[in-house]
């Protein structure tokens, strides 16, 4: 079985899919390793570190051969059509984004596994991307929101008098959520953050932040948020404006499966907060939970620095990779055995996350 990591082309992409570790456990289970000129270099990880490991160096020729590709976004589709007959094709794939790509992986007969897809259930944890790469996103959240303000998070007593510490809220406390509390928490500051799910709030308490309890609740399918009603969305943004008038920071990370980003920061609320605070939100990739929030953009409104970073896992992308190519190997582990690919389809991981057209 030969397995193959192409090298990432879209532009700002560092990541990689398989590392010099994961190369070595995939050829420890009797695959022969790949990897394209320079994969991992933007990641850390030199060609010379996955020869060590025993993989081996691809030509162009190879993306035909592989009977599994490896990927971190989808390949394009010229490129896509390239592969062989049936291989199997695993990465964050979003084949619904794009019907040119949906098509090619059809016509291909591609047995292509979108990992978002992945079941978030106890068994596929450590496959889940989603998690993985979330938790880098919402650290370096905190970070560019540190970078950003001008201010200290930390409280500090000095000969100059004593500095309070900044307040920071942050908005949804999913997994990402929960990782930018906990950053902001070692930074030092004074930490809130509201969810919608009534279990986060232990969570919150649990890394030393405070709950904010803005009286709505709405679980939907599989434990996730559903997207608010209109009455409780005026609950929550009654409540919400009034507290943002306190806060030196927000960095908002809400997100409802399959949707665009819920809006949950009103321009109104921005202009009502006081200059020299800063939000980084994190949904700006799906639309942003602030209304001022410009995609890739750093904007001002009203002295309110508004950042709307993209794909900030790829930021941080020695860890970032080191985590997505662990969920990688432990996928492909499912329907690679003894050397040899078998697709077991009563297994719900891999039913479940395949994509079938249509
Ligand atoms: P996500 O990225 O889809 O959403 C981020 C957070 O935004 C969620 O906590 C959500 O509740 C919140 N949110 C949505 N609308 C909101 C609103 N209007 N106001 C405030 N907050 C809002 O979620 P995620 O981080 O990918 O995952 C969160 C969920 O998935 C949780 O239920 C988590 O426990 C579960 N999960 C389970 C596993 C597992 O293995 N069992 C693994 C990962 C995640």
């Amino acid at each position: 079985v030969e397995v193959l990591v192409v090298r990432e082309r879209a532009s700002g992409e560092r990541r990689v899919a398989m590392t010099p570790e994961t190369a070595r456990k995939l050829i420890a289970r009797g695959a022969t390793a790949w990897f394209e000129p320079g994969a991992g270099r933007a990641a850390g990880f030199p060609d010379a570190a996955y020869l060590e490991a025993g993989a081996q160096l691809a030509d162009d020729a190879r993306l035909g051969v592989a009977d599994i590709v490896l990927c971190v976004q989808p390949p394009e589709t010229a490129r896509l059509s390239q592969l062989k007959n049936g291989a199997a094709l695993v990465g964050m794939l979003q084949p619904q984004a794009d019907a040119e790509r949906a098509g090619m992986i059809q016509s291909r007969g591609l047995q292509a596994f979108p990992l978002e897809r992945l079941p978030r259930t106890t068994r596929a944890q450590s496959m889940d991307v989603l998690s993985s790469q979330a938790g880098m996103a919402g650290y370096k959240a905190t970070l560019i929101a540190a970078q950003l303000a001008p201010r200290f998070f930390p409280m500090l007593t000095t000969a100059a008098g004593t500095i309070r510490p900044s307040r920071v809220l942050v908005v949804g406390a999913g997994v990402a959520g929960l990782q930018a509390i906990a950053t902001a928490r070692r930074l030092g500051a004074q930490v809130e953050g509201f969810d919608v799910r009534p279990e986060t709030r232990e969570q919150i308490e649990s890394l030393g932040g405070k709950f904010l309890d803005l009286g709505v609740s709405a679980v939907g399918e599989g434990g996730y948020a559903r997207p608010l009603t209109d009455e409780e969305r005026a609950e929550q943004q009654r409540r919400l404006g009034e507290h943002l008038r306190l806060v030196d920071v927000v960095i908002c990370t809400a997100a409802v499966p399959g949707r665009p980003a819920p809006k949950i920061v009103t321009r109104a609320m921005v202009q009502g907060m006081r200059p020299g605070s800063v939000i980084v939100d994190l949904a700006a990739e799906t639309g942003g939970n602030c209304e001022a929030t410009v995609p890739g953009e750093t904007v001002d409104v009203d002295g309110v620095v508004v950042d709307g970073p993209v794909n900030l896992a790829s930021q941080g992308a020695v860890h970032a990779s080191e985590m997505y190519a662990r969920n990688l190997y432990n996928f492909v582990a499912l329907f690679l055995k003894d050397g040899a690919v078998a697709f077991d389809w009563d297994d719900e991981l891999l039913a479940k996350t395949r994509w079938v057209a249509g």
